[in-house]
């Protein structure tokens, strides 16, 4: 058995090692700790409680897979619910889709009968109207929100320094190997805007016959990478886990063009290895890691690499 989440995925680490000793599948047991994570208030980035986008609505992203079966369920740009993570796990069980966004993924949820929530919260709306009136000019602030958003001139970014995705991957007492993510994606983000949260493949995959990956920070470049599934790839053609993790680094890294920033992968292989490593992070990169000789789930610095 092996867990390992990022920093940001601490406050449900406990429940996920309880359920995992208990026999329950690494599915379950990490969307039962990550639903902890959706609603501690402390966490800016996932769930209820977060930044919102340019329009000061929290769009959620969330995905699972199961790497036994190689199913997944994904939900994007989902508002007014209190689990993404559940409602994408239902995508993964009650229907024959692997994503649903939007209007589509609220009908969804609505008709599982999910629980709707308010997500957006007083002191998030509150940075959300201080972001605007520093950035917008004046005519801007009149006419908002009827302006060209793609006029304002600032890139999407976190003004706590603290943007992150939280994702968990499992490996059960079976054998059997999972992933799941749950984000609010980037504050101030544009409207719509996925990350690759919700990307199978990008940011997240599991195979329970080779291992598993999930990445947090920049979406917009491993999407384009499709590191989490290059991660397992490189695991099937025989690297082992330290490798696999630095090709899929240096796949990143050779990106020259479009929104370049830190990525972090996260991975684990089906022998009990596990590797984290941080692409140019502007601060320390945290992860936890818990496995049955481990008395307590350990807080472990990631391997760093600059270019
Ligand atoms: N990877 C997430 C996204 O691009 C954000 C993050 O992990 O910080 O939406």
């Amino acid at each position: 058995m092996l867990l390992i989440t990022n920093y940001e995925g601490r406050c449900g680490v406990q429940k996920s090692v309880e359920l995992l000793m208990n026999k329950v599948d690494a599915i379950r047991a990490i969307i039962e700790g990550i639903k902890l994570v959706e609603v501690n208030p402390e966490i800016h980035t996932v769930g209820a409680n977060s930044l919102p986008n340019l329009l000061g609505q929290l769009e959620l992203d969330s995905a699972v897979m199961d790497g036994n079966t190689r199913r997944s369920g994904a939900v994007g740009a989902l508002k007014g619910f209190k689990h993404p993570v559940e409602i994408a796990y239902r995508v993964m069980t009650d229907i024959e889709h692997e994503i649903l966004v939007g209007s589509g993924a609220e009908r969804f949820a609505e008709e599982i009968g999910a629980e709707r929530y308010v997500n957006e919260m007083e002191h998030t709306q509150t940075a959300w109207r201080e972001y605007l009136d520093s950035t917008l000019n004046e005519e801007q602030k009149q006419k908002f929100p009827d302006i060209r958003l793609l006029d304002i001139k600032t890139k999407p970014k976190d003004p706590e320094n603290l943007f992150d995705t939280t994702v968990y991957l499992a490996q059960d007492y079976t054998g059997r190997i999972a992933t799941a993510t749950s984000t609010s994606g980037w504050p101030w983000k544009y409207p719509g805007r996925l990350g690759d949260s919700p990307i199978i493949g990008a940011g997240s995959y599991a195979d329970s016959r080779y291992g598993a990956c999930a990445c947090t920070h920049t979406g917009e470049m491993t999407i384009r990478a499709g590191t989490a599934r290059s991660v397992v790839l490189y695991l099937k053609m025989g690297l082992n886990l330290s490798d696999a993790v630095y090709e899929a680094v240096k796949d990143l890294a050779d990106l020259k063009t479009g929104f370049i920033n830190a990525v972090t992968v996260h991975a684990i292989d089906n022998k009990g290895n596990y590797k984290v490593v941080g692409l140019n992070p502007n601060k320390e990169v945290k992860y936890l890691v818990w496995h049955p000789e481990l008395k307590e789930p350990q807080v472990k610095d990631a391997e760093i690499i600059r270019t």
